[in-house]
């Protein structure tokens, strides 16, 4: 295996030189290189907070959203339960 020459990629979002490699960055089909932009220790970090920022924007949203149709979601279930019961024999 010929292992010499390393390639080096900046990071750039921490702008640290990181081996090129699975093992740093993400393989992305659409850029030059094949790989990410990002390392995948920033990824990760970034990843992570938005899914904590989206996963509180959802909550949020589910409860305004279940207190406004409450009464709907309700019914709704009821009608749903029903068709059920009618359909099974
Ligand atoms: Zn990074």
């Amino acid at each position: 295996m010929e292992q010499n020459t390393t390639i080096l990629k900046k990071c750039s979002k921490c702008g640290i030189d990181k081996e090129l490699s699975n093992q740093n960055f993400t393989r992305h089909s659409g850029h030059k290189d094949g790989f990410d932009t990002q390392c995948k220790i920033c990824k990760k970090i970034y990843d992570q907070e938005r899914y904590k920022k989206k996963r509180q924007e959802i909550l949020a949203q589910k409860k305004e959203y279940y207190q406004r149709n409450r009464e709907k979601l309700l019914e709704k279930q009821h009608s749903n339960m029903q068709q059920k019961n009618r359909k099974g024999r």
